[in-house]
This record gives C-alpha cells, sequence and structure tokens, in this order.
C-alpha cells in the first residue's frame, strides 16, 4: 500500500514518492505573529500536523519545518498601537501561537525559523535572483521579474496573459511591471529595518519562505504545504524564486487545505466573525476542535458553528466512552472465551480499513468512520457475558494507536486537583533551575487540559478555564 496525495501542481492524486527512502521533507507556512490566531489558522496547523503523525506511524521520518513572520506591516503596526517594539509584539504571539496549537494536540515543527534570525540568508538569496537577472533595485526597494521566469502560474494554473489583465502597478510602487513583486522594501521613516546591499529596509513576505525552506530542507522538498488561500500569488512566488535561485524543481508535492466558514459566512473582521482559538478553548474542549477538524477532509471547505460543534461532541463521547467501557471491563475480564482469534481478527481489520482511509490522500472523515466502527464493534463485544482481557486489549491498543496518529487522546480530559497542584510545583522546580523548555511545556501541556497558571508574586495560581 502506498499513500497517495492531492497535489496542487498537477490537480490530481499522486503516489507519494519521496527522495529519500523513508524520508519526508515538508515545508508548511506558519502565522505572521502580531495576534492570537484565529479558526482558520487553526485548520493547516491541524491537518499538517495530522499528515505528520501520519506518515511517521507508517514508518517515515519527517523533517518539519514551519516558519513565523515576525516582522511585517500588520507587526509594524501592532506594535504602534501597543506602544512596544516589533520584537516585543512578535515573541508574544508566537508564545500565544505555542499554547493554542499545542492544546490542540499538535507537535511542535522540528524547526520555526523566524524572518527577523534569516536576514543574512535572505540578503544573500535576493542577491543571487539580482546577479541571475530574475530581479532588480529600483529605489531602495527590490522586485522580482515576473516576467523572466518561464514557469510562471504553474500552480495556480494561471497564464502569465491571464495574470497580466488584472494586475495594476499601485501609487509608490517602483516596479517596471504589474506582475513583479516586492522581494526588499526599503524602510519607511522611523520603521524597523536591517542594512542590506540596497539600503535600510526589510524582507518582503513570499522571499522568506523560500529562502528557509532551502536552508533547513535543500534545494528541492517533497511536500509543501498551506492554506487554499496562499496558493497564489504566495506559494506561486515561492516556486518562482526557489526555482529561478536552484534551476531545480522546488517542492513535488503541493497540497492546500480548504477554506473556513463560521455560521455559513467567510470568516472576516468587518463581519465581526473572528474565532480566536485563544477564546474558544476556554470554553471548549480543544480536543473537540481537532476532532471537529479532521471530520471533514482537509480539502473541502468546512463551516464552523457551536451548533456543529456541539453536534460533533456527541460522536467523540461516544468514542471516549466505548473506550472507558473497555477499561472498566478490563478488571473483570478473564482469558477463557472460545471467540478470541475471530475477535482479534475483526479488530486488526480496523487498522488495515483506517490506513487505507489515510492512504487515500489522508481522508480523515473515512478513518474517523473506522473509529466508529470500532467502537460499535466494541460495545457489541461488551454485551456478551464472558470477555477476554486479550481481546479487550487488543480493543484499547487499537483506540489508543488509531486516535493517537489522528493527534487525539481519549481520556476524559481532567486532571485532579493534587496532579495540577503536582505539575505546578515540578514546574517551579524547573524555572529554579533555568530550565524553561520544561517550564513551557508543562504550562502548555495544562493550557491543552485548560489549566490557566497565574505567576503572581505571592507564586503561581491555578485556574480552570
Ligand atoms: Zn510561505
Amino acid at each position: 500500500m502506498t499513500i497517495q496525495i492531492y497535489n496542487t501542481l498537477s490537480r490530481r492524486k499522486e503516489v507519494f514518492r519521496p527522495i529519500e527512502e523513508n524520508k519526508v521533507k515538508m515545508y508548511v507556512c506558519g502565522p505572521t505573529v502580531y495576534n492570537y490566531i484565529h479558526i482558520g489558522n487553526a485548520r493547516p496547523a491541524i491537518v499538517f500536523d495530522t499528515v505528520r503523525k501520519y506518515f511517521e506511524f507508517r514508518g517515515y521520518e519527517v523533517n518539519f519545518v514551519s516558519n513565523f513572520t515576525d516582522v511585517d506591516d500588520k507587526l509594524i503596526k501592532a506594535a504602534n498601537e501597543l506602544g512596544v517594539d516589533v520584537p516585543t509584539v512578535a515573541q508574544r504571539f508566537i508564545d500565544a501561537y505555542h499554547e493554542d496549537v499545542s492544546a490542540l494536540g499538535c507537535s511542535r515543527a522540528d524547526v520555526h525559523p523566524r524572518v527577523t534570525e534569516s536576514i543574512d540568508i535572505i540578503i544573500e538569496f535576493i542577491e543571487t535572483l539580482i546577479e541571475k537577472d530574475y530581479a532588480y533595485e529600483s529605489g531602495g526597494d527590490v522586485y522580482y521579474k515576473t516576467r523572466s521566469f518561464e514557469g510562471y502560474g504553474k500552480l495556480s494554473h494561471q497564464s502569465i496573459d491571464e495574470l497580466r489583465s488584472g494586475a495594476r502597478i499601485e501609487v509608490g510602487e517602483k516596479k517596471q511591471d504589474a506582475l513583479d513583486f516586492v522581494l526588499w522594501k526599503a524602510a519607511k521613516e522611523g520603521e524597523i529595518y536591517w542594512d542590506s546591499p540596497w539600503g535600510k529596509g526589510r524582507p518582503g513576505w513570499h522571499i522568506e519562505c523560500s529562502a528557509m525552506a532551502k536552508k533547513f530542507l535543500g534545494e528541492t522538498i517533497d511536500i509543501h504545504a498551506g492554506g487554499q488561500d496562499l496558493s497564489f500569488p504566495h506559494h506561486e512566488n515561492e516556486i518562482a524564486q526557489s526555482e529561478a535561485l536552484t534551476g531545480q524543481t522546488f517542492a513535488n508535492y503541493w497540497m492546500h487545505n480548504g477554506y473556513i466558514n463560521i455560521d455559513n459566512e467567510k470568516m472576516s473582521k468587518s463581519l465581526g466573525n473572528f474565532v480566536l482559538v485563544h477564546d474558544i478553548i476556554k470554553h471548549y474542549d480543544p480536543q473537540l476542535i481537532r476532532f471537529f477538524m479532521l471530520s471533514v477532509h482537509y480539502r473541502h471547505p468546512i463551516n464552523y458553528s457551536e451548533e456543529l460543534l456541539n453536534q460533533t461532541k456527541n460522536g467523540l463521547d461516544r468514542l471516549r466512552t466505548s473506550f472507558a467501557n473497555l477499561n472498566h471491563r478490563l478488571q473483570s475480564s478473564t482469558n477463557l472465551t472460545s471467540t478470541n482469534e475471530e475477535w482479534l481478527a475483526k479488530i486488526a481489520s480496523f487498522r488495515k480499513d483506517f490506513i487505507e482511509a489515510m492512504d487515500d490522500d489522508f481522508n480523515t472523515a473515512n478513518a474517523i468512520s473506522v473509529l466508529f466502527e470500532l467502537s460499535k464493534q466494541a460495545n457489541y463485544y461488551l454485551q456478551e457475558r464472558n470477555t477476554a482481557e486479550v481481546v479487550i486489549k487488543a480493543f484499547l491498543k487499537e483506540f489508543e494507536t488509531l486516535f493517537g496518529v489522528l493527534g487525539l487522546t481519549l481520556a476524559e480530559d481532567q486532571l485532579l486537583d493534587e496532579e495540577i497542584e503536582a505539575l505546578i510545583e515540578k514546574r517551579i522546580q524547573a524555572r529554579k533551575n533555568r530550565d524553561f523548555a520544561l517550564s513551557d511545556q508543562i504550562r502548555d501541556e495544562l493550557k491543552a487540559k485548560n489549566i490557566i497558571l497565574e505567576d503572581t508574586p505571592q507564586g503561581t495560581r491555578w485556574k480552570r478555564g
């Protein structure tokens, strides 16, 4: 069996063939950290974390890179509004991002590169593009010569001429052609800047991903992923930059997750239906949000509403109840039944069905149907008077494994007070030892269970969120 991926580039499902055997080099465009993430940002985080976990489950070693855009116009604006500098805003929302996605069951990337830490490689990248005549300087800005890249439009399936008809040069832009895009922006008075061969300025948005992917994953990567809204122009521009520079294919597979609507409307600031993950996980189990997202195929649009979330909760509860009942029965099970082999074979068949669903372009919706079927069979088995420990254990293991692949936990998400106190004590010790990674991890762990910590001069206080 092989994994098939829908590739935006070819617009069809393709068999996944890694560059290096059993390895996956994966780059996912990360957030611009000027605010808490909204539910639309949560979708790619959950979806591509699941893709990663599934590859790992299938025996691949995944190198997962996801960037933080920690300087841009929105950050500069947010910093001005808050009366702090840009790095302070960025750090605040990078921390918040880690907390939120960790609560949603997402693992940290192997590397989370930041623009402000990558300025040298970005400048070097731009210099080479200028040398190769794919870019030019104009009044302190540097632009990419879009028309000089032959494959432009191949990801979004548009021709240069179609694109040209819709493009125009905005006031203040110093580009030669309406399709050219900015690689380096000259700093305005009072703005954060870095010195460059073209004067004081900062990178444009698209160039960071090309430079970071090359640095951390190499010239050609297996999978490049992000939200559907990024396919044009962001990903198209990334291809133009990277392939012009290296002469190699930038990414073999392009994956894009579908849009998210709120109560059947497009999410927008003006409609006031902006849903922040930070807020919803105060009221809902973050695991439920993950389960909800995965109950729809990642390429389909998803509609978010509290009503749908509550309906989904019934499903998740059903699965958890089966698991709890199995655990409960474990105590009273014996090893004497005649139908063990039959049941063990049946349980093993669920693994096969699950893999089949996930191999087919990560069809988590079908994979979750397999979980419901597993739960149904478990409930059926539990009606038998004599149950065998070996069968109950097989059911439990299957639940745990398959839930784990989807990044879901089965235990009721309730920590006892004394468990919370013990974790807080462990965190205090970690901080005394200046082990901030452990201290952050404990805080994230508690956050994931809806426990909010507050560090006060009198010590750490906690409350249930
Ligand atoms: Zn990107």
